[in-house]
């Protein structure tokens, strides 16, 4: 490069001026006293303990371990969980604006972090009291290490084709299976896994266990080599008859189906806020790099383009809140309600991030400006946790329902 540019993670104090200027006062007015104190609270650790290794993580594939910790420390694991859990019994949208600050700072930091809450969440939901007392605070406080294991080699998307079967033995079950694609699956110590108890019976046999990762029969693989989010791993688990016991079931015998559809509307938030905060990152990014070359002011064709990107990232911004507020008001939202805010969210991030990298020219290809990650992180949010096709359906389903209630 003929010109050095300071990357914008190296000062924490600039880092948090320069997004500062992306608080949008319409989407902060949504905003109550407690969760604005969340937001700012997160973006100070973000500044200081997650953004400036992220550029470094991601060459060298080193764990978020020590970024996930700062986050546990400053007590913004457990927004959602009660307090007596380890949590601090905030709201679903406390926790987007949170994840999509630490996904601003570092993406794959936010991916681990939230995989450690959709560890959490299910027990929480259906776990008994014990369950949750024994399991949860240990991942809120990153004690311990989760996995949410749902995928397995023949059933993505069509969770309900799942092959991990439960096999009913004296005292609890014995689980058998491969799953895949597990995010933290290389050292994960508590697992949540989904297995069939009647294969027969499709989504009415799928049932959840909390397994121990460190369990006999239980195999954690190597971590895959992947496009993006490289400071979070991703690998197989298999399951060879391991025991679990009756009391580590959560809810009754087949009924694990409910536990995925609760789980997903909080993982489809997590998934959201990742592509509001990637679009902002490539932004932030962007808008740093450009003023190092020409200044202040920009000439107008930049000034135009981004305008048009800061009007997209305020409306992914507003319908993440709209949407979590409303999961607040009535866990029971309609899937596609949840599905145009997964989908349009983690789209954005996508699209700002090419557009970003359109802007800089050869500039956005440098490494060191961080906005060729922002594209390569935010390509997966569009893959996980209900790919942006299943959502499409989702709410297509819900139009086509609509539109028969007329004729
Ligand atoms: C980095 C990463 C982390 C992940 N973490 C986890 C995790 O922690 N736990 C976990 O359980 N899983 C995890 N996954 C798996 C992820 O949830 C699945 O990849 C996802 O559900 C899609 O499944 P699939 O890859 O089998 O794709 P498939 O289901 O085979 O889909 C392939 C293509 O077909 C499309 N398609 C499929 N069905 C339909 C349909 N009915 N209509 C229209 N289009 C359709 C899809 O949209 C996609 O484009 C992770 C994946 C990645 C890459």
């Amino acid at each position: 490069m003929t010109q050095q540019f300071i990357s914008l993670e190296t000062n924490p104090v600039s880092y948090q001026a320069m997004h500062r200027l992306l608080d949008e006062p319409a989407a902060d007015a949504l905003l109550t006293e407690r969760e604005l104190e969340v937001r700012l609270r997160t973006r100070e650790v973000v500044a200081h303990k997650v953004a400036p290794s992220a550029a470094k993580a991601d060459a060298t594939h080193e764990f978020a371990a020590e970024s996930v910790l700062a986050l546990a420390e400053a007590k913004l694991m457990g927004l959602v969980f009660p307090e007596h859990l380890g949590g601090t019994g905030d709201s679903n949208v406390a926790y987007a604006v949170a994840m999509e600050e630490i996904t601003a700072g570092c993406a794959a930091t936010s991916l681990v972090f939230m995989t450690q809450m959709h560890t959490a969440y299910p027990i929480l939901l259906a776990g008994s009291e014990d369950l949750a007392k024994k399991h949860i605070p240990s991942l809120l406080n990153r004690s311990k290490w989760g996995s949410l294991a749902i995928t397995e080699p023949d059933a993505g998307s069509d969770v309900a084709s799942l092959r991990t079967t439960a096999t009913k033995v004296d005292g609890g079950y014995r689980i058998s299976g491969a799953k895949t694609f597990i995010t933290t699956g290389d050292r994960c110590d508590t697992i949540i896994c989904f297995a069939s108890v009647d294969r027969s019976k499709g989504r009415q046999g799928i049932t959840a266990f909390v397994v121990d990762g460190n369990a006999e029969g239980v195999t954690r693989g190597q971590p895959f080599d992947k496009m993006g989010m490289h400071a979070s791993t991703t690998a197989e688990v298999f399951f060879d008859g391991v025991f679990v016991r009756d009391d580590h079931m959560l809810g009754e015998p087949g009924g694990g189906w409910s536990v995925v559809m609760s789980s997903v509307v909080k993982s489809r938030i997590s998934a959201a806020a990742q592509g509001v905060g990637l679009a902002r990152a490539a932004y932030a990014r962007t808008l740093h790099a450009l003023s190092q070359r020409y200044g202040p002011r920009l000439p107008d064709e930049l000034t135009f383009a981004l305008a048009t990107l800061r009007g997209r990232i305020l409306q992914g911004r507003l319908l993440l809140i709209a949407v979590a507020r409303q999961v607040d008001e009535d866990p029971q939202i309609a899937p596609g309600q949840v599905g145009m805010m997964k989908q349009s969210c983690t789209d954005l991030g996508w699209e700002v991030s090419a557009e970003c990298m359109r802007l800089l020219g050869a500039l956005g290809d440098m490494r060191e400006l961080g906005v060729e990650r922002c594209l390569r992180d935010s390509k997966v949010t569009q893959i996980y946790d209900g790919t942006n096709e299943v959502q499409r359906l989702l709410i297509g389903r819900e139009t086509n329902r609509a539109m028969e209630s007329l004729s």
